[in-house]
């Protein structure tokens, strides 16, 4: 029994070294690039399904394996030095941290864990306090006490994780879609409303006020704009497009008495922005964007075309630093290989 075990303890030591190595291989083949990592939560041991949608927390021991991987291998930069690297002035790998949607456990867990390791970091924060709409449909799904719901036309099982997460995508998709934000909060409410009882039996997961913010900005960690109320800014009318990019970069500059110059689109996938987007951001005054296309930008001839649509790799909730390489460094990495 005992030597099974210790067996198997000892085959999965040298599976996992071997893909350490493996990595540390394929790095070597890889051309000069920049590695944008993505976290939103992170908390210490506490269930990562309570507050926010699945796949916005790690935990905090996955952060610190992570960085302890890449301050091995990259430089971590601050988000400043990636305009040398939009304009040609650096041309070596470099790795930089980035935080969405401000929440209070930036502060608590995740800064101390940044600074012991000298690691800059940027937080992209929503400007406006109320509380983000997708953590409040999440909320209210997450803690309905029913097991089925009727929602535009067809019944919807809730009792399993894997149906939950497909109704919750279908009611994003449909409380996303009016250009008009007093339609959208029309249709939040129509949803919550169905879901009875769920929202309202929880707190959502704490963001940061304007004093930690201020706090953080002058202990180092940059601050970069991410909308004021986080929708798809895709589709949006000329004046609420307007609102959502210039107005947070106004309201973020207000509360940390600081340039605002990097900008994070909400949710970041392809969908979610378009040229339209990328102009509002530009003529916002934003220098910088990033997406959350999970891609590593090889650092060549072409990469200035790259400053309204930096890739990101983000961190998953069950990702440890092995799954992390596996999902998301090693495709992004096997894809830029042959650049070389
Ligand atoms: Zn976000």
């Amino acid at each position: 029994m005992f030597s099974s075990g210790l067996k198997q303890g000892l085959r999965r030591i040298q599976g996992s070294v071997h893909r350490l190595l493996t990595a540390d291989r394929l790095l070597r083949r890889c051309p000069p690039h920049l590695l944008v990592l993505g976290f939103h939560r992170v908390t210490e041991g506490a269930d990562p399904y309570e507050e926010t949608p699945p796949g916005l927390t790690c935990s905090a021991n996955s952060l610190r394996a992570i960085l302890e991987w890449i301050k091995d291998r990259y430089e971590l930069i601050s988000e400043d030095c990636v305009e040398e690297i939009l304009s040609g002035r650096r041309d070596t790998s470099a790795a930089l941290v980035t935080f969405d949607d401000a929440f209070e456990d930036f502060r608590v867990v995740s800064f101390p864990i940044l600074r012991e390791r000298d690691a800059p970091a940027v937080l992209f924060v929503p400007s406006s306090t109320e509380p983000l709409w997708q953590n409040r449909l999440w909320r209210a799904a997450r803690y309905f006490s029913g097991k089925s719901v009727e929602f535009l036309g067809r019944k919807w099982r809730l009792d399993r994780e894997r149906f939950l997460r497909k109704f919750l995508s279908e009611c994003r998709r449909y409380i996303a879609e009016p250009p008009v934000r007093r339609e959208r909060n029309k249709r939040l409410d129509e949803v919550v409303g169905l879901l009875e009882g769920g929202e309202r039996s929880r707190e959502g997961a704490a963001r940061l006020g304007g004093k930690s913010l201020r706090r953080l900005a002058a202990a180092g960690v940059t601050m970069g704009g991410h909308s004021r109320t986080h929708p798809v800014l895709k589709g949006l009318k000329e004046e609420e497009l307007r609102e959502e990019v210039a107005g947070s970069r106004e309201e973020l500059e207000g509360m940390v008495g600081r340039r605002i110059e990097a900008f994070a689109y909400p949710f970041g996938d392809r969908n979610s922005y378009d040229e339209k987007v990328v102009e509002g951001v530009e003529k916002a005054g934003y220098r910088r964007a990033y997406t959350t296309v999970p891609e590593v930008l090889p650092i060549g001839e072409d990469v200035a075309r790259a400053r309204w649509e930096i890739p990101r790799l983000c961190v998953d909730w069950d990702e440890n630093l092995e799954r992390w390489l596996a999902r998301k460094w090693v495709p992004a990495m096997k894809r830029i290989e042959g650049d070389r």
